[in-house]
């Protein structure tokens, strides 16, 4: 399978410019200390739309011709992309539609309206949805985006491995939050081509562990996508995946990958929250959580920087778990 050129990762920094921030590295002093290493977090839940789903849905919608400009864009994402694509897309002037099932939350139809994109509101699930989708594309010409399995989405989602290259460039591990695999398939690009030895560690919860079972099995396989209060990471890879699993699995590969509990990820937050003052959504703190769990080996005395994805969280839910 095909990879994503670095090339165009490196033109994608160019291109997000104006709609994706350069966001801080910061390191984390008590985290640093607990863990005898040096923790850097990268802080991309500073992204406007409060994640870092922004760089890809910006190089994405970017990277569409004139005539795609024109008949727009549309998801079934309810999540972080859906609000990411929606926001680039205004920004460009691009018609967005999001299609969403009856049974998601209005807080998050609200989210997505408030970014100026049309919402449909159609079906009993996400997999009707996502039928509407197909539609839309068939009937109106517009481009359906992938939230992880796009070729610009992933040259966007690697800009976080070249800012890291300038701000960090003795890293040995870096920490990344993994479900679809668009971010980790295009951080991992950017570093090993600049670094072949930085050790990239995608990071999973186990309540769906699609790409981790994929890895496994060496080709793209489904499993049974349970809750998690890692939302952002749930989801499949898709049984016709064409990126993103094919450069995990030659970037990464299954070694590493590491699957955490939910009691695990609820701790993670609880001390990000605790000693670095961050309230972050269980998605973006499954890096600290892994290293507070002991489950990423030979880090003493290394500096290892965890991504920390995005802060859309419900703030009831945060508050039970930091309480
Ligand atoms: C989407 C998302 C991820 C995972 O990204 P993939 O490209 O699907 O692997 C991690 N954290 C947050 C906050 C996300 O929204």
């Amino acid at each position: 399978m095909p990879h994503v050129a670095i090339e165009d990762v490196k033109a994608a920094r160019e291109t997000i410019r104006d709609i994706a921030a350069h966001t801080p590295l910061q390191r984390a002093a008590g985290l640093s200390e607990a863990f005898d290493a040096e923790i850097y977090l990268k802080l991309d839940l500073e992204q406007p739309t409060g994640s870092f789903k922004i760089r890809g849905a910006a190089n994405a919608v970017a990277c569409l011709d004139e005539e795609q400009k024109q008949k727009g864009v549309v998801t079934a994402s309810t999540g972080n992309f859906g609000r990411a694509m929606a926001h680039a897309a205004r920004k460009l002037g691009v018609p967005a539609t999001v299609c969403m099932s009856r049974l998601v939350p209005q807080n998050k139809v609200v989210a997505v309206r408030g970014e100026g994109a049309t919402v449909e509101i159609c079906g009993e699930s996400q997999d009707e949805a996502g039928l509407r989708v197909a539609e839309l594309v068939e009937r109106d010409g517009m481009t359906a985006l992938s939230p992880y399995d796009d070729y610009h989405v992933i040259a966007g989602q690697g800009t976080i491995g070249l800012e890291l290259l300038d701000e960090c460039p003795d890293m040995d591990v870096v920490l990344v939050p993994l479900s679809g695999g668009g971010l980790i398939a295009g951080v991992a690009l950017a570093l090993k081509d600049a670094k072949p030895d930085i050790r990239v560690i995608g990071v999973s919860t186990r309540r769906c562990p699609a790409m981790y079972e994929s890895l496994k099995a060496g080709r793209p396989v489904d499993v049974v996508e349970n809750e998690s209060v890692a939302d952002s990471l749930g989801g499949g890879i898709g049984l016709d995946n064409r990126w993103s699993f094919g450069m995990t699995r030659d970037l990464v590969g299954p070694d590493n990958v590491v699957l955490l509990d939910e009691d695990e990820i609820r701790r993670g937050m609880k001390l990000l929250y605790d000693v670095e003052n961050i309230t972050c959504e269980g998605a973006a703190a499954v890096g600290v959580a892994a290293l507070a769990a002991g489950k990423i080996p030979d880090v003493h005395g290394k500096t290892v920087v965890c991504l920390v994805t995005g802060k859309n969280v419900d703030a009831d839910m945060f508050q039970s778990i930091v309480a």
